[in-house]
């Protein structure tokens, strides 16, 4: 049935909506929390175990058959999807059943989205529906753009530092080391220079590291990746402070290019204090579209200067297009789940979004916090960073990220308080029987969050006798 659906006539998409979800259409003023239906269970499930598949010929599988096979599939990830807060997408996806019909066709948006195709088959007039909300969002002027929907964030890094190093050149690139690995990957691929600029504990860019190594290469332009909103501990690096240090040490706008990498907080930062627009010196900025809007693919958009891209932009006569994207074959369907997704949310959809999230984040802070275990929240970020839990098996069954003694909680749309509290709850029994009632310490992570934020048996004791 699963494989079959799309071709129903009558095709129904509550039908196939997984187990425990709202029926779509119910999305009211943009507001997903209403239709979060799923339950946490209270026994944590297992981590899913593999398959171990393999592709039959027809009539000679003597197994499950296929439908089984991807209904038992479907099944393991409905229980598995409040188990989901590691990583930064956003489970709510109800409302995209709607869209399943369009799986009947190939869509694609192969060149420039601004040109029509010879091919009726894309979904370039979404896609510039979509450029055109972030144009705004980001301020610059329909006139003064151009941009893309991307596979992901990381191919807009890729594609915003590639028009950086067209500009100029012989660019170095600066990244602080709590940038997105993509950025090093740049790097590598176009043979560039590449500063790694220190970190403080909070993640953010070190700025007097940033001017030292500015001062030092002096005479080359400079490319700066900026992370609003870094990937493990969310901190966001401050624009206006890099703007301020490039002008400090000499460097005229003419020499150097900036990449906002806004993956994450792309669509969080806009709805509480602007820091992102083209009315101030930047090259270009990305955001992947799967992780807060929310699309069921990994998709992303990138958005630069007009002028920036002549030097870029190849005409293709077999696809009777130019090109200045780095795919081929681009996909058609993501623009249409972004452009639903923005129409049915709204800003205040994404206000209201925002607000719970924080209000979460800081929820799940406060309960860690008070439980003594040590904890970090930065200002404007989603991210709870905490202890590593011990165990192995937690930290799969949690779905979590981990880096030396860090693990984190991204805070999304999709996680309820039940889920929260289903966390906390397994997080205090375990720690008992890791920890053994203080007999045996948890880890200290003064080195990677701080001493104020570190709750082990040293700092604590520094913290309540000053
Ligand atoms: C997730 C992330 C990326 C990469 O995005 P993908 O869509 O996974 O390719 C880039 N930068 C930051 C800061 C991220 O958090």
């Amino acid at each position: 049935m699963v494989s079959l659906f799309f071709f129903f006539k009558d095709f129904e998409p509550s039908a196939v909506t997984p187990r425990g979800l709202a029926p779509p259409g119910l999305i009211v003023n943009g507001d997903f929390s209403e239709m979060m239906r799923l339950k946490v269970s209270s026994t944590p499930t297992t981590p899913r175990k593999n398959l171990n598949l393999s592709v039959t010929e027809p009539g000679k599988n003597d197994g499950p058959s296929l439908d089984g096979t991807l209904m038992n599939y479907i099944d393991t990830l409905t229980q598995r999807i409040n188990y989901h807060i590691g990583y930064p997408v956003n489970i709510c996806y109800e409302h995209y059943a709607n869209l399943a019909p369009l799986l009947q066709f190939h869509l694609n948006n192969c060149g420039d989205p601004f040109l029509q195709n010879t091919v009726d088959f894309h979904s370039k007039d979404f896609e510039v529906a979509v450029l055109n909300w972030f144009a705004d969002l980001w301020e610059i002027e329909r006139d003064q753009y151009w941009g893309y929907v991307t596979n992901g964030g990381t191919e807009g890094n890729l594609h915003g530092i590639l028009v950086g190093r067209e500009l100029l050149p012989d660019g170095i690139l600066y990244a602080s080391k709590e940038s997105h690995y993509s950025v090093a990957k740049a790097a590598m691929m176009y043979r560039m220079n590449f500063e790694n600029i220190n970190a403080s504990i909070n993640g953010e860019m070190d700025y007097s590291d940033l001017k030292a190594k500015l001062l030092q290469n002096k005479g080359k332009p400079a490319i700066i990746n900026v992370t609003i909103g870094t990937t493990f501990k969310g901190a966001v690096d401050d624009l206006d402070v890099i703007l301020q240090t490039l002008e400090e040490c000499g460097y005229t706008q003419d020499q150097f290019y900036i990449h906002c990498d806004a993956a994450l907080n792309g669509l969080i930062i806009p709805f509480i204090k602007n820091m992102i627009t083209f009315k101030k010196p930047i090259g270009s900025v990305t955001i992947s579209g799967h992780k807060f809007l929310g699309c069921p693919m990994p998709c992303g958009v990138q958005i630069t200067r007009k002028s920036y891209i002549n030097n870029l932009s190849r005409r293709v006569e077999y696809i009777a297009s130019v090109d200045a994207t780095i795919s081929g074959s681009r996909n058609g369907l993501t623009p249409i789940f972004l452009w639903y997704s923005l129409s049915a949310k709204g800003q205040i959809g994404f206000q209201k979004d925002v607000k719970r999230c924080f209000d979460n984040a800081k929820y799940l802070k406060d309960r860690l916090q008070q439980a003594g275990i040590s904890v970090m929240l930065n200002e404007l970020s989603i991210i709870v960073v905490l202890e590593r839990p011990r165990d192995h098996e937690f930290v799969r069954r949690w779905q979590l990220s981990c880096v030396r003694d860090m693990a984190h909680v991204i805070v999304m749309p999709g996680i309820t308080r039940e889920t929260l509290d289903g966390f906390i709850t397994d997080l205090l029994q375990q720690r008992k029987k890791w920890y053994q009632d203080g007999r045996i310490s948890p880890p200290c992570v003064a080195s990677d969050i701080g001493p104020q934020n570190c709750a082990c048996s040293y700092h604590k004791i520094d913290f309540i006798i000053p």
